[in-house]
């Protein structure tokens, strides 16, 4: 065991790394030479700077990375909002789920550029005009508060904004991005402005905020009056020679990994200046630490540490780092003795300590033989720690966070792996791991997290930590990081992934929305999945008054951890049913448990494992569909299809080989969002598709962006209709703006069902986006719709005949609406599906061939 004051000690370090710090992933790892050499100029800058923005993809990664490696200063990049009103290039992910995703991209572009990563409680609800707008959605004081409490945590000296407080932004969220992080700096030092989170920090004044102003031509043109002062300019294109890379490049890598919006970008490798104009504090002449020290003076009676990181700068010997380590541990020891209440005493301390770490080569690692396990369960881990230098280091003990203390007394010879497997218990009363911010429902335009220390981290602390104490010189440090499972893959070697704790059983329906347009029942299916060995109980559907659900409830027994039973059931509405949930429901002698499980797994973040709620919507729809045979070319991962199978209609994915095939059996051929953007082999079957609607079919295209090169040059596709139209970046973001019909008697509207308003109650995030701008006057548009204030725009959904066929083009979210079960979606969408046997269709629109 562990003497008593370290374990209090040890606890106290977890409590701060989890509160104060951002726990890295993967294993502890030596860096190369430059790096350390990098690290040690470090020591000796005392300057903080938080740069704030909206989403992930906002921030500037070139000034992140200058700043974070050039200037060596504490960066930290603020996103009020995790990006979940997106849209996802590589997946189906939506909403809350592209969040995550995008939440572990802006981590993976963070451990290439160097900064810290926050965020606020903010949703992304999607493309907002207006800085009122956006703030309303939020709720103003809680996402202020939240900037609020990031300055406060993090005391910069400089806040840099990369939006201006107005229209010129461009996005409501930039805008109002730039104008609470304002704000913000205005009120940060007052106490009596959110006073409730001074039990964790103290009131923090930063000397300035400046707005990172993107064109400089345009700003100079359309400065605002309250913006007199001068741009200052700064060099950010440097090389960095330690590091072997120009800080473009790092950005350039950094901005890469946003791979879920297709932000891989070639770096650049020219000079370039950034260019920053004073928002508020004060005067700047010509750089943004103007009169800010950002050496030891900032901490009293550190004249010896000055000297002593000087002389270590000096001395350093790139062949062989571990000569540093017996000053390092005396810096170690000197820091101690200055004045803690002083926060860069803590934070130099912490970097002396990583610096230790990495002159002497030392890895740790804890990885359990599961990425995941239940409250309860006892697991098996292997603690593996290697000292690469010829350098004294004895392994004193390791603590894990369930509790277990391991005392070894090992010295660590050099280059010999110390493998120590043990067994760990996770306490019963551990949480499941399912994101801070995902725990309860969102409420409108707020992630709901009542627990302060939370609000801000990117992520959650991990499930499991490990903290390994070493003895070096005559020193004890502790080094505290995740337990982390790692595997080997045959083509990408090893793969780290998260340790997560699981429920006992998950719940999974196979639908998220199960709709009706009759009484007739449907089957269902739910598969129940074992989070541990030797689970069994009950499972109970619940669904509202009018449903009939059978069976109602199932017994379950599972007998291997990750064994999964598939649970088939009927439902059907009576002429009382309301729409309403489905809910799952698991009772067994450990207790009861309510949700499902979704893993998002891509290449390039770390898996990720959410537990979201074991239900689904029940729809009863008034609605006809004549179309049967549906065939759709899938884009960029949307869940149509599957709504398709919902409405009763056989749906068949489209591919090549399927193109090159007979398409004359298909109603209709549905391309998903941007199809023509994500497969550039179905320009080559435009000219069968026009053959298609020509000879009677029934073509629709969602929404296509029109940024596509391909799109631009590809010859073989000059127009995606029959007839021109361009497609521009007109949309109407307001889920509730009222949709105009231009020909209240058009078939659409008409046949099979009969559109009125009530079918646009209801929708979510937005109307639609990427609107045709303009088009042949063979096209028909068919709503009129806009936002508030602006003019009316009406490429939302335009219809044409040609030869015997139909084509439409659509911007109208239905891949948004049509997964989370909004009636008049189905209804829409049916008709245009329907639209070939239509009676009125040989007679609408103009006849051209
Ligand atoms: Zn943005």
């Amino acid at each position: 065991m562990l003497p008593k004051r370290l374990l209090v000690l040890l606890s106290g370090l977890l409590l701060s790394l989890s509160v104060f710090a951002q726990v890295p992933y993967g294993p502890i790892k030596p860096a190369p030479a430059g790096e350390i050499l990098s690290n040690l100029k470090k020591l000796n800058v005392l300057g903080t700077v938080l740069y704030v923005a909206a989403h992930p993809d906002d921030e500037n990664t070139l000034f992140l990375a200058y700043m974070a490696k050039g200037r060596l200063v504490r960066t930290g990049y603020m996103a009020l909002t995790r990006g979940d009103g997106g849209q996802n290039l590589i997946g189906a992910e939506q909403g809350e789920n592209i969040g995550v995703i995008r939440t572990q991209e802006l981590l993976a572009a963070r451990r290439v550029d160097g900064p810290d990563q926050f965020f606020s409680r903010a949703y992304d609800f999607g493309f907002s005009k207006s800085t009122n707008e956006a703030v309303r959605t939020w709720g103003q004081d809680k996402v202020l508060a939240d900037v609020v409490w990031i300055i406060r945590k993090y005391q910069p000296d400089v806040i840099i904004t990369r939006f201006p407080p107005d229209a010129r932004a461009g996005h409501g969220h930039h805008s109002a991005s730039g104008y609470l992080a304002e704000e913000a700096f205005k009120i940060s030092n007052d106490p009596t402005k959110f006073p409730e989170q001074l039990a964790y920090v103290k009131p923090w004044q930063a000397k300035r905020i400046l707005w990172n102003v993107f064109i400089p031509g345009a700003f100079m043109s359309n400065k605002k009056p309250d913006e007199a002062g001068n741009l200052i300019g700064i060099e950010t294109g440097l090389y960095n020679p330690l590091l072997g890379k120009s800080y473009g490049e790092i950005a350039s890598e950094s901005r890469s990994q946003h791979k879920s919006q297709g932000f891989g970008v070639a770096p650049n490798r020219n000079a370039r200046i950034d260019y920053l104009l004073l928002k508020g504090g004060d005067p700047v002449e010509k750089d943004p630490f103007d009169g800010v020290d950002v050496s030891w003076k900032r901490v009293k009676n550190s004249d010896a540490v000055q000297a002593q990181v000087t002389q270590l700068i000096s001395s350093f010997k790139p062949d062989q780092p571990s000569a540093s380590v017996p000053t390092l541990v005396q810096l170690y020891s000197a820091l101690g003795k200055l004045d803690t209440t002083n926060n860069y005493v803590n934070v130099k301390r912490q970097e002396v300590q990583t610096l230790i770490q990495q002159c002497l080569g030392l890895w740790f690692e804890t990885n359990p033989t599961d990425f995941a396990a239940t409250p309860g369960e006892t697991i098996k881990v292997s603690t593996n720690v290697v000292n690469r230098e010829e350098f004294p280091v004895k392994l004193v003990g390791v603590h894990y966070s369930t509790g277990k203390d391991t005392t070894l007394n090992l010295p660590l010879k050099p280059n010999e792996v110390v493998q120590y497997p043990t067994s760990l218990t996770i306490p019963k009363t551990h949480t499941i791991s399912q994101p801070y911010w995902l725990e309860k429902p969102i409420d409108k335009g707020l992630f709901q997290v009542d627990n302060q220390p939370l609000i801000g981290l990117p992520e959650n602390p991990p499930a499991v930590a490990a903290s390994y104490t070493v003895e070096i010189s005559g020193q004890r440090f502790v080094y505290t990081r995740p337990v982390v499972y790692k595997s080997t893959d045959p083509v990408d070697g090893e793969i780290y992934r998260p340790f997560i704790i699981q429920p006992d059983v998950t719940a999974n329906l196979t639908e998220r929305v199960f709709t009706f347009s009759d009484n007739t029942p449907k089957t269902a299916d739910l598969v129940l999945k074992a989070g541990r060995a030797n689970v069994s109980g009950t499972l109970t559907l619940a669904a509202p008054t009018g449903w009939k659900v059978e069976p109602a409830s199932v017994p379950f027994s599972l007998t291997y951890k990750g064994d999964e039973q598939r649970v088939t059931f009927t439902l059907a509405p009576t002429a009382q049913a309301k729409d309403g949930k489905l809910q799952a429901t698991m009772t067994t002698s450990n207790g009861t448990f309510t949700t499902g499980l979704r893993q998002i797994a891509y290449k390039h973040i770390p898996t990720q494992t959410l537990f979201p709620p074991a239900e689904a919507k029940l729809v009863k729809l008034d609605i006809k569909v004549t179309a049967k045979n549906i065939g759709y070319i899938v884009g960029a991962g949307d869940e149509v299809p599957a709504a398709l199978q919902q409405m009763g209609c056989k749906v068949t994915i489209l591919g090549p080989s399927e193109l090159n095939g007979n398409l004359s059996g298909y109603d209709a051929i549905v391309a998903g969002v941007r199809a023509y953007n994500t497969n550039p082999w179905l320009a080559r079957y435009q000219p069968k598709l026009l053959d298609f609607v020509k000879n009677g079919g029934n073509l629709i295209v969602q929404y296509v962006t029109p940024g596509s090169s391909f799109l631009r040059n590809d010859p073989a596709l000059p127009q995606l209709g029959p007839y021109p139209f361009s497609i521009g970046a007109e949309r109407v973001t307001e889920e509730d703006a009222k949709m105009t019909f231009i020909n209240p008697q058009h078939p659409l509207l008409n046949y099979p069902n009969k559109i009125t308003d009530a079918d646009f109650n209801g929708w979510i995030q937005e109307r639609g986006i990427y609107f045709a701008k303009e088009w042949d006057k063979a096209y028909e548009p068919i709503f009129s719709a806009n936002d508030q204030n602006e003019a009316p725009k009406l490429g939302s959904l335009l219809y044409a005949t040609y030869g015997k066929g139909h084509f439409m083009y659509t911007g109208l979210v239905f891949f948004r609406e049509l997964p989370a079960g909004v009636p008049g979606a189905y209804r829409l969408f049916a008709n245009m599906i329907s639209a070939a046997s239509s009676p009125a269709a040989s007679v609408s629109g103009s006849q051209r061939n």
